[in-house]
């Protein structure tokens, strides 16, 4: 990399030039794709999975590549994260309590390769511009991302003008939310006011090929989920279109989104703590219930809410405690469910495909020729130990390789500047 000083006194600014083969082949890999398909080699280029094969294929020496021997490791597809605070949330107990945005290490870290965004409370303080904005730095940075126009409150804060607008022309826009409902933060919408988005947001998706959903930020409130009933008990919208998220949060709402499942709607976990004795299912937990039930496996998927907050709230609605939600929360639940004794041929398609599924990304969330060359490669308890985005390598053996550009904040400069 390039070190280019403008004023000694500044943080440098870190140009990368990252050294990148022109192909990376990779033998004996234990390919889940995210169905289990064996030991294969897997070759990759231009961003992309070029081939996949049982033998090994001869490569001419005069094209630069890698050959990596994983030795039988499993190899998974990258994770999507389909709900992240991408701009930092927060700011629910005044503005010094605003959490910053999320650098794409991050997220890298975690076995994430293709992130949505959202806004959640504030949407004064943060807007749909930023948000945008932000989704394009990941890109840069070299993931992929995306985001929901929106935000907690309605009507929605937008970029065009209107839910229909963003997500049409606003290539970075693939749905609206998190709309809050059963929330004392929530801008309790009606009935009418929740299907007027969902059909902006289902026709705007017909229109740009898009996934034209309306995500849902389901709050504690013992409302749950009636407003989606009632909806689709009322019109014509698609259950695909509604989907709740954080309903691992309280028992009975779990209980409750099960039956939406079986009527076609696709239900998020969130994957926060949950203490002892707590009225909610951690993420394992939640779906470990939902496979034991046998309900549609398809219709399950699993978020970090990274970068979001996690408040708790006293009765008249003021801040007791707290937190911030970290990406990591992702793979450390896939790595605790692989550890209960789940298959990955189970417990995968809520990180990858189903999540590519519902939200219409048909490049990413498997492995197959074709597909975006993201993918993790696990060690043996289940953890990220190698993670390609876009056909780079941005974790190599746990160790970080790619970092945002802009370093974060320290309160002096860097003593030695980063060499290559
Ligand atoms: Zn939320």
């Amino acid at each position: 990399m390039r070190i280019i000083l403008t004023r000694t006194s500044f943080h440098p600014i870190v140009q990368f030039r990252p050294r990148i083969a022109v192909l990376t082949l990779l033998l004996h890999a234990d390919l889940h794709a995210p169905e289990h398909i064996g030991i294969r080699s897997l070759l990759l280029g231009g961003g992309q999975v070029l081939w996949v094969g049982s033998e090994r294929p001869s490569l001419d020496a005069a094209i630069p590549h890698e050959v990596i021997d994983l030795a039988g490791a499993r190899v998974i597809p990258g994770l999507i994260d389909g709900h992240a605070h991408l701009t930092g949330g927060g700011g629910e107990a005044g503005f010094a309590t605003r959490v910053s945005p999320v650098p794409v290490e991050v997220f890298t870290a975690a076995g994430i390769t293709t992130v949505i965004g959202v806004l959640g409370t504030d949407t004064v303080g943060r807007d749909a511009a930023s948000l945008v904005a932000t989704a394009r730095a990941l890109e840069e940075d070299g993931i992929q991302a995306y985001c929901h126009t929106g935000g907690y409150s309605v009507p929605p804060t937008t970029l065009t003008g209107s839910v229909r607008g963003d997500i049409v022309h606003i290539d970075r826009m693939i749905g609206v939310g998190e709309v809050a409902i059963s929330d004392h933060r929530s801008s309790q919408p009606t009935l009418d006011e929740i299907l007027r988005l969902a059909s902006d947001a289902h026709v705007a998706g017909l229109i740009a090929g898009k996934a034209g959903i309306l995500h849902l930020h389901v709050g504690d409130g013992p409302r749950g989920l009636s407003l989606i009933r009632s909806a689709l008990d009322q019109t014509e919208l698609p259950a695909r279109v509604f989907n709740p998220t954080h309903v691992n949060r309280r028992r009975a709402l779990f209980d409750e989104a099960c039956e939406l499942a079986k009527l076609g709607v696709t239900i998020d976990v969130t994957a926060f703590p949950v203490a002892a004795g707590e009225d909610a299912y951690s993420a394992e937990d939640a779906l470990e219930r939902y496979l034991d039930a046998d309900l549609p496996r398809e219709r399950i998927t699993i978020s970090s809410d990274g970068g979001g907050c996690l408040p708790v709230h006293d009765c008249q609605g003021q801040v007791e405690s707290y937190g911030t939600a970290h990406p990591t929360s992702l793979s450390e639940t896939l790595a605790r469910l692989l550890g209960r004794g789940r298959s990955l041929a189970e417990v995968l398609p809520a990180f990858t495909s189903n999540v590519a599924t519902l939200l219409r990304l048909p490049h990413v969330g498997h492995l197959a020729v074709g597909a975006t060359a993201d993918l993790v490669v696990l060690d043996s308890d289940g953890g990220p130990e190698s993670v390609m985005a876009r056909g780079a390598w941005h974790v190599r053996n746990r160790v970080q390789l790619r970092s945002a550009r802009i370093p974060a904040w320290t309160s002096a400069p860097p003593a030695s500047l980063p060499q290559e």
